[in-house]
């Protein structure tokens, strides 16, 4: 069994299709969401763990491609640049693990970097461009 983390971008006309159904039924793969939101633009984004034998990932992973499903791997280097952030707490509503929390004492939003999954939806969410990605 192979285990891929993945963020999932679904063009707004493939948002209500039974996609994960099929990925479970035709190629046997378990599907964990850690995240699901609609964007703005009406896309779908699913962050998800995907669990299967190698070859049925990888023809899954085809089968999303050629539906016109965008796939990122998980980038791991994910930063909070301290000197642009404004605490506004936009991150903390967006993030699906808590590495984004308030600290109630101070008031102020923690990057906790042992819980980030690096799945990039804190990035396009702060209006200061205070999440960053290290390249
Ligand atoms: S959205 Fe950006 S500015 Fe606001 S708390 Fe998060 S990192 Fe800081
Ligand atoms: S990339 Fe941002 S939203 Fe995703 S887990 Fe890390 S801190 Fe949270």
């Amino acid at each position: 069994m192979e285990k891929r983390r993945l963020v999932l971008t679904f063009p707004a006309s493939l948002v209500g299709e039974p996609i994960t159904y099929k990925l479970v039924k035709d190629y046997d793969i378990i599907i964990n969401i850690l995240k699901a939101q609609i964007t703005q633009e009406e896309e779908g984004k699913l962050v998800v763990d995907l669990q299967g034998n190698a070859n049925n990932l990888k023809d899954a992973i085809t089968y999303l491609k050629n539906l016109g499903v965008t796939i990122q791997p998980l980038k791991k280097d994910v930063r909070m640049n301290k000197n642009k952030c404004t605490h506004c707490t936009v991150c903390v509503t967006v993030c699906p693990t808590n590495a984004l929390v308030v600290d109630r004492k101070t008031m102020t939003v923690k990057f906790i970097p042992e819980k980030c999954i690096a799945c990039e939806l804190c990035i396009p969410a702060c209006p200061y461009k205070a999440m960053e990605i290290l390249l």
